[in-house]
């Protein structure tokens, strides 16, 4: 199946299975802005809290904290924000359709990249075992012809890029011959500055209101409360600062469901270091990063890191980790050397110090920061993706049959056991609720007596709940219930006495957390 379609299924599966629905619909909706819902909610959550746990309980030198969403305007002056937190925009005059210049390019740089890696696949398909690809990149002529042009493409964009020279970006449009994906057309406005902050105003008449911004990322908030913090918490640098919350973006295109949103939702953690010290650190967080990434179990080739070209003004370092959505390998998190900048600006906009007093070498000074930036909903995406699956079942008859299954890691599924009845008499609702109540209070449980019990296992399937937990007239005789295993499909016959010591394990976060060490 092409991808595109099945990026297209996972949507109708998030909306039909209660994951993820368009926000305000009965209006027809809001662009760029979702509603999750009841499981939505409850994956959401259990990524946050994986999340926050490995921050805060794995790092003894990272706290939280929960800052306001509406901050001082000055804070956005000092951050850039309001004179830097633009994109590019580029509209086609033929399809009406508004695009982000620099993302247009990089899709050009993409197709050059999918061009060498084909060659790559083809030749390995070619030679077997034998195959060098490092050796083919370097020696291959097609791939070094598309190499020269990716390369040359590559530096043209960076400094056009750092130059700002939206001329530049615009000729680079058009010299790559560069279509809108809609019209096909290469008729194009020229490119334009766009900021992404929303802004409201605070204050109860119009002469006393003031301007304020919806913040765009949770960091600042973390900076201006940075002293407060290792005041109050005798926090000695290294130290690291966590924090969830809304931000918001006037993203120019927002498609791709919920991996670009108006609204959304970011986990944060900024760690304040000894100048000098920041590159080391960074290579550190990049590390650790990863590996929170890789724990989930959906293969390691699904990830990459990808350096910036560009630096943001404030950082001399930064590097994305990408995860290999349908739609390709996309930014999942950012981690980036982001030096003293913030602080720096915020003592200066400010005009209070903001310098850290080193108890053991009795010098003050603005500490660096490394962040490590990741989106909630991104994350989210990331693995609904991975564990959507259409698998293919032989049937007893010959015949194939489908079902859909959401892989999830049990840890973070949101349902983690779905008691069911066999039927809805003799007793057995009420003994399956009876289970309930006694493993309620450990973990997510669902109760479902509706439909044939095929139907039902079919229904947990597709919400990515672990095990189902049958209760037949058996159970009322010796107290034995079947426990069927989503992955496998595989049944079998245990004690309810047993039911907690058999899937606590597997359900528990601890033990996604204890593969971090
Ligand atoms: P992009 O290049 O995709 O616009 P960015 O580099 O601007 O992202 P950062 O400012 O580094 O993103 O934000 C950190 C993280 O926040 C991103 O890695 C992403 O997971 C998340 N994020 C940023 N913008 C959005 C958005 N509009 N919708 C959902 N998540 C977002």
């Amino acid at each position: 199946m092409a991808l595109e379609d099945v990026f297209k299924k996972l949507v109708a599966h998030c909306k039909e299975y209660g994951y993820v629905f368009p926000s305000s619909e009965i209006y027809d909706g809001l662009a760029a802005v979702y509603d999750y819902g009841q499981y939505g909610v409850e994956l959401k959550n259990n990524i946050k809290k994986y999340w926050w746990d490995s921050m805060v309980l794995l790092h003894e030198n990272v706290v939280g904290l929960d800052s306001a969403i509406f901050m001082h305007p000055t804070i956005w002056k000092a951050s850039g924000h309001v004179d830097a937190f633009n994109d590019p925009l580029i509209d086609n005059k033929d399809s009406k359709k508004r695009y982000r210049a620099d993302v247009l390019i990089e899709e050009q740089l993409a197709k050059f990249e999918d061009k060498m890696n084909k060659e790559v696949e083809k030749a390995a398909k070619k030679f077997g075992d034998s195959f060098n690809e490092e050796m083919f990149r370097e020696t291959n002529p097609r791939v070094l012809e598309t190499k020269v042009k990716f390369d040359e493409l590559t530096n043209r964009f960076a400094k056009a890029l750092n130059d700002s020279d939206l001329k530049e970006i615009k000729q680079i449009i058009e010299d790559y011959e560069i279509v809108c994906p809609v019209s096909g057309t290469r008729n194009w406005t020229d490119v334009r500055q766009f900021n992404l902050m929303f802004s409201t105003e605070m204050g109860s008449n119009s002469e006393g209101a003031t301007k304020i911004y919806l913040r765009p990322e949770t960091a600042q908030g973390i900076f201006v409360n940075y002293l407060n913090v290792q005041k109050t918490g005798r926090m000695k640098i290294p130290f690291g600062i966590a924090q969830i919350g809304k931000a918001f973006r006037n993203e120019i295109v927002a498609r791709q469901f919920i991996f670009r949103m108006r609204e959304f939702e970011q986990m944060e953690m900024q760690f304040f270091v000894k100048p000098g010290e920041e590159l080391d650190w960074f290579k550190k967080w990049k590390e650790i990063r990863m590996k929170w990434h890789q724990s989930l179990g959906f293969g390691a080739e699904k990830y990459r890191f990808h350096d910036h070209v560009k630096l943001a003004h404030y950082a001399n370092a930064a590097t994305d980790i990408e995860f290999k959505f349908p739609f390709g390998f996309k930014e999942v998190e950012g981690i980036h050397s982001r030096t003293d900048f913030d602080l720096g600006s915020h003592q200066q906009f400010s005009g209070k110090k903001l310098q850290y007093f080193d108890p053991e070498t009795n010098e003050s000074y603005v500490p660096f920061v490394v962040e490590t930036s990741i989106g909630v909903d991104r994350m989210f995406l990331q693995i609904i993706s991975a564990a959507y699956d259409e698998e293919e079942i032989k049937k007893d008859d010959g015949t194939i049959d489908t079902r859909v299954v959401l892989r999830l890691p049990p840890a973070l599924a949101p349902v983690k056991l779905a008691i069911m009845p066999l039927t809805k008499k003799d007793g057995l609702p009420e003994k399956a609720r009876e289970i309930i109540d006694s493993l309620k209070f450990d973990f997510y449980c669902q109760y479902d007596e509706k439909d044939s019990i095929g139907k039902r296992y079919r229904r947990q399937d597709a919400i990515g709940t672990p095990y189902c937990i049958t209760v037949d007239h058996q159970t009322l005789q010796d107290d034995t219930v079947t426990i069927r295993y989503r992955d496998t499909m595989l049944q079998e016959r245990i004690a309810v006495k047993n039911v907690n010591e058999i899937v606590a394990d597997k359900l528990s976060l601890r033990k996604l957390l204890e593969k971090l060490k």
